[in-house]
């Protein structure tokens, strides 16, 4: 795992006096490295962890949501799910979106769905994305528009998702 905090710290319950002043300076709360630690101590169980990387963890409410490193959503939630399924076990709901521009971060929280296209519109509330999803894609959507529009809101953005 690769996190705001180093390996050693990962596996313990201690901080290094580095860490800890990382911590202080980056107002690392502590949901962030109870998920980070979380996610390290899988690592042996699923190799794929060992790279992954974990910049941020949100409570949004109904969910976590944990902000991936580019490239490191697929790793976080893990073959056919498996790790999201750790996760949700231990903490309730959990999403993962992948860090990157805000439209990309929105797609990523579709996983293992891609969008067929997604419009940009300007509104009156500013600007608004609408997810194209197929049909046949569905019930692999992670969530439901309630869900993915509460949690867009909180990443700075109004989205929907439009199946067609
Ligand atoms: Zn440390």
């Amino acid at each position: 795992m690769k996190g705001p905090i180093c390996s050693i710290c990962m596996r313990s319950d201690f901080l290094c006096a580095a860490c800890n002043e990382k911590v202080r300076t980056e107002k690392l709360d502590k949901l962030t490295l109870d998920v980070v630690r979380f996610l390290g101590s899988l690592e042996d169980r699923y190799k794929n962890l060992r790279d992954a990387e974990v910049r941020q963890v949100m409570d949004v409410g109904k969910a976590l949501v944990i902000v991936a490193g580019k490239g490191s959503g697929g790793k976080i939630v893990g073959r056919g799910g498996v790790i999201a399924k750790d996760l949700n076990a231990r903490f309730g709901m959990v999403r993962v979106v992948e860090e990157g521009t805000r439209e990309e971060m929105i797609q990523s929280l579709l996983f293992p769905v891609k969008p067929i296209g997604v419009n940009k519109v300007y509104g009156g509330g500013g600007e608004k994305y609408k997810l194209r999803v197929k049909m046949a894609d569905k019930k692999k959507v992670p969530m439901g528009n309630d869900e993915f529009r509460e949690i867009t809101k909180k990443l700075g953005a109004e989205a929907e998702i439009f199946f067609e």
